[in-house]
Parts: structure tokens; sequence; C-alpha cells
């Protein structure tokens, strides 16, 4: 039983570490674009894919689509260093 406990508590450790270091990047130099933008968001991932989706639309022309934003998300990267 004492295993157990400490196996649990381990995941629930991991996990809060996880969510609160986990930090999406949105890099506007992975997107084509005409402006050679290199506008570069970074924060939780809902955060940076509403900024994005906002730059998009307001610096880009593009239109606030479903695809659009499935785009902006599988661009998205993990952020690895805290700079
Ligand atoms: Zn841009």
């Amino acid at each position: 039983m004492i295993s157990l406990i400490k196996v649990d508590d381990l995941i629930k450790s991991k996990e809060v570490k996880k969510s609160m270091t986990k930090r999406m990047v949105a890099d506007c130099r992975k997107f084509p674009s005409e402006k050679n933008c290199d506008v570069y968001m970074s924060g939780s991932e809902e955060h940076v894919l509403e900024a994005a989706v906002q730059h998009a639309v307001g610096s880009h022309g593009h239109k606030d689509t479903p695809e659009l934003r499935k785009q902006i998300r599988e661009m998205m990267t993990e952020e690895t260093a805290q700079v």
C-alpha cells in the first residue's frame, strides 16, 4: 500500500509541474508570409492560440476560421528554454 501511495504522489506532482511550466510558442516565421513577419508569441496554449489568431487576422488579413486555428495549433511548439 505504501508503494502505491508513493507512485500516486509522484504522478500528481509531475502533473502539477507540467501544467505550471508548459508554455507554447507560435513563431510567425514558420508561417508562410509575404511580409517576412517575425512575431514570436509564447504563453499557455490557449492564450497563444488566441493571440496568434488575432495577429493572423489583424496583420496578415487571414479569416478567423477553424482551419486557420488548426494550422496555428499545428505549428505551435512547446517552449523548451526559459530566457
Ligand atoms: Zn505575423
